[in-house]
């Protein structure tokens, strides 16, 4: 497994980490469902995608639980972050709601905690403060925020007066390429890692066709990889970026695994981009 630099902390984190929206629970309890999910992450984990995005409102909490299920003391060094909700970004709820994620996770610490959508109610110097106080108190040890733009990005830098921003997760693959618009560049600027979340389109990269898709199956067949794989490789040539595709079957976790160990020759990576511009 390769590694990227968690911002500008001295932290890294694996290229290739592990989604959990659909991986057990995003629908509520179901004991089944929950199996499924915490064998599909136990399996990732031994891969070696010891990173794992979740977040308080997947399953209204339930998700946290499987992770935790899933962890369950036998795992070392797993990177976990999760986010919290703006309906809890007043200084107080985000403790709270801090608190209860971390007693669902079944842990002290939380890797990466991240503000999951911006708020137009609560000004983000409010639930900044309360995001320093926590990492302040150990609870969490580095502040992300996720589907930020670049002016809200500054605004929450600049609401912070001791930590650095490390990251920002928002959605960036082949057929959703917006962040190319300014976020990426901003990231790569000012050293934010950008987590890019639904790296296959949310399973439309898989299914889809049409003359651009026929670029991508030619360049797997050549490489003998598959679509999926050429695809999440592509997003990963861009500096400062790691992925967090979510996959249940083992296959699928196979492949995701195997593409952070080669990488995309620039003309290949041209004409993808060229395919899907
Ligand atoms: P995604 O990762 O782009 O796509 C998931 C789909 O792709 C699943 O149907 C999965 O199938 C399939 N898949 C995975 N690997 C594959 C492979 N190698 N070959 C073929 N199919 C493959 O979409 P996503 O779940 O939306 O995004 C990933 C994660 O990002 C989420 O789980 C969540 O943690 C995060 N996210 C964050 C936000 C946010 O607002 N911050 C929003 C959306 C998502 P199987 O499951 O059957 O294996």
């Amino acid at each position: 497994m390769q590694f990227r630099p968690l911002g500008r902390t001295h932290e890294s984190v694996p290229v290739v980490g592990l989604g959990t929206w659909g991986i057990g629970g995003e629908m509520g309890p179901d004991s089944s469902h929950d199996e499924a999910g915490i064998r599909a992450l136990r399996q990732g984990l031994d891969l070696e995608m010891k990173f794992i995005d979740t977040a308080e409102m997947y399953g209204a909490g339930h998700s946290e639980e499987v992770v935790a299920r899933a962890l369950e003391g036998r795992y070392d060094k797993v990177f976990v972050a999760s986010k919290v909700s703006p309906r809890h970004f007043a200084y107080d709820d985000v403790l709270a709601a801090a608190r209860r994620s971390l007693k669902r996770l079944g842990m002290k610490q939380m890797d990466l905690y991240q503000l999951h959508w911006p708020s137009s109610r609560i000004p983000v110097s409010e639930t900044m403060r309360a995001m320093e106080k926590l990492a302040g108190d150990g609870l969490i040890r580095h502040i992300g925020v996720s589907n930020f733009s670049v002016e809200q990005m500054k605004e929450a830098q600049e609401s912070l007066s001791h930590e650095k921003l490390a990251s920002n997760q928002v959605e960036f693959s082949l057929i959703d390429r917006s962040v190319e618009a300014g976020i990426l560049q901003y990231c790569q600027k000012e050293g934010l890692t950008l987590i890019a979340y639904s790296p296959l389109g949310q399973g439309k990269i898989p299914r889809g066709k049409g003359s651009s898709f026929k670029v991508l199956d030619e360049v797997a067949g050549r490489l003998g990889k598959s679509r999926n794989q050429v695809a999440l490789n592509w997003v990963l040539q861009h500096d400062s970026v790691v992925a967090i595709p979510k996959a249940a079957a083992m296959d699928h976790l196979k492949e995701n695994a195997d593409v952070a160990e080669w990488k995309l020759g620039s003309e290949d990576y041209q004409r993808l981009a060229k395919a899907f511009s």
